[in-house]
């Protein structure tokens, strides 16, 4: 066909309000551009995206026809024109046919949609941190505790462990002789102390108040024991710098309990560490008691 029969055979594609070019499929000249691909193509000539003042056209025949690519997405920025196409071909007969979908706004949805989605990720991992964590020393709270204790029992169907359950002495003497908030700062010191001396073979957690649970994994109980123990000699060398300038110690009594042996909920073993602990108070404080019993 002539240019001129090619363009009356075409014209018809001028109806349209996609950008439409006609290419030959062996050459990739072009045949016929319809209005709106004039207009596209005009906008990306000056595009300040397209500083080598490239045709669309050619983009086209060099990008999509050569490539073998399915789809291509061109944006056109020219100030206030900002559009992005995305260029399909289609082959007819000789010629191959392109036509150019506006997906400006899909694509501003898309991005609008994956912003959202990760604001509200982010925002979903700060509430379970939050929710997981002790505002005041900064350690898993309780139901961080719990949460572990159950992914620890289905993720490991060996695991051994025990639970040394830990109470401050004497811990209302620093509230009240010196302020709530040195009390505050005794439990921040001493959960801070603890973090340091552990490796992650351990969990540790703030039950609430000057209570606190140190979980020991897969390791004998007889060195979890001696390992509890040693946390209570270091903790009684800490000072602690009083609001009078003056220092004064610390000390912790320990219940503690074997999975397996004393309990195999969380709440069993806390149980038993609770009885073990209530006899290393009533025995004089700053002990570490196996629960032996039951
Ligand atoms: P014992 O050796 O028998 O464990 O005595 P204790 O003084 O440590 O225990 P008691 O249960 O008599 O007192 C605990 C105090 O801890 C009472 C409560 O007001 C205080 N407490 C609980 N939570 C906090 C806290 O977050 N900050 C401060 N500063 N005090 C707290
Ligand atoms: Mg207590
Ligand atoms: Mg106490």
């Amino acid at each position: 066909m002539s240019l001129e029969q090619n363009n009356a055979y075409y014209s018809v594609l001028n109806y349209l309000q996609l950008p439409v070019v006609v290419l030959s499929a062996n050459e990739h000249k072009e045949v016929f551009q319809n209005n709106s691909f004039q207009l596209v193509a005009q906008h990306y000539l000056n595009a300040s995206n397209n500083p080598a003042n490239r045709h669309l056209a050619q983009l086209i025949s060099s990008r999509l026809l050569k490539n073998d690519v399915d789809k291509l997405e061109v944006e056109i920025n020219n100030g206030s024109y900002r559009h992005i196409f995305r260029f399909t071909a289609n082959v007819v007969g000789e010629h191959v046919i392109v036509e150019g979908e506006d997906i400006t706004e899909l694509k501003r949805s898309q991005f609008l949609f994956n912003r959202t989605n990760s604001l509200l990720e982010d925002y979903s991992k700060q509430m379970f941190e939050l929710a997981h964590t002790d505002q005041l020393t900064n350690v898993p709270n309780r139901r961080a505790l719990f949460a572990k204790f159950s992914q620890l029992q289905s993720n490991h169907k060996d695991f051994s462990c025990t639970v040394s359950l830990i109470d401050l002495d004497h811990f209302k003497r620093f509230n009240d002789s010196f302020g709530h908030d040195f009390g505050d700062q005794v439990l921040v010191t001493f959960a801070k102390h603890v973090k340091d001396s552990i490796d992650d073979t351990c969990y540790f957690a703030r039950l609430g108040g000057e209570e606190f649970c140190l979980i020991q994994i897969n390791n004998k109980d007889t060195f979890c024991f001696a390992n509890t123990e040693t946390l209570l000699q270091t903790t009684k060398t800490i000072k602690l710098m009083t609001p009078d300038n003056s220092n004064i110690g610390m000390s912790f009594s320990a219940g503690v309990a074997v999975y397996g042996k004393d309990g195999i909920s969380l709440d069993e073993l806390l149980n038993k560490a609770d009885k073990a602990l209530y006899i290393a108070k009533e025995n004089g404080r700053s002990r570490v008691v196996k629960f032996e019993g039951a």
